[in-house]
């Protein structure tokens, strides 16, 4: 059956969060991480052709005792992104499943005064048109480790001085041409 002629397709490049407020529905999208360019780092891994980011966004309008209602977004993300492992030097993937709630802000003013008295939510100033994808890689950046680590390396640290054994054997995903780390892996090996 067709949709409802007046449902417009949600752009999460310009999202009307009072627009979205009004639908019952949650809006969904995913968008490949090769996109988010602030979370590509040089020297770190590129994200593989496939790897995306999955979002989840619902809005509401929370009645308030003797006020105007709040408007609130509440947004889902979940992604994989590699960063260096600052142990072993080899790429580490790791996985963010965040939930952020934000409280919209009919002004600037009431914005700066909100951020101050409340803790209940990040407060951002409402627009016509949010870009949630550069909302979402603002969280994502956030969310990642100042110093990325495995749990447990995949390989033995290395001695100083055992520059002979460096090199990582060849793993069979390396020997794939697509993927990105066989690349990475070819570089990190000495000539
Ligand atoms: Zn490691």
């Amino acid at each position: 059956m067709a949709a409802s002629s007046s449902t417009k397709p949600l752009n999460p490049l310009r999202l009307d969060v009072a627009a979205l407020a009004d639908r019952s529905e949650k809006a969904q999208g995913s968008a490949p991480l090769q996109q988010l360019l602030r979370l590509a780092e040089p020297g770190e891994p590129v994200p593989d052709a496939a790897a995306s980011l999955q979002w989840q966004a619902h809005a509401e309008r929370r009645p308030v005792r003797g006020g105007a209602p709040e408007l609130w977004l509440h947004l889902k993300l979940d992604a994989v992104v590699h960063r260096t492992c600052q142990r072993c030097l080899q790429p580490v993937a790791i996985p963010l499943a965040l939930q952020r709630d934000f409280l919209f802000a009919a002004t600037e003013a009431q914005a700066e005064a909100w951020d101050a008295e409340r803790d209940d939510a990040d407060v951002l100033v409402l627009t016509k048109s949010l870009n949630l994808l550069e909302l979402a890689e603002d969280e994502l950046l956030l969310a990642l480790p100042l110093v990325p680590r495995h749990d447990t390396c995949p390989q033995p640290l290395m001695a100083p001085g055992s520059g002979a054994q460096a090199a990582p054997e060849p793993s069979t995903e390396a020997t794939k041409g697509d993927n990105p780390f066989a690349v990475l892996a070819q570089l990190k090996r000495p000539h």
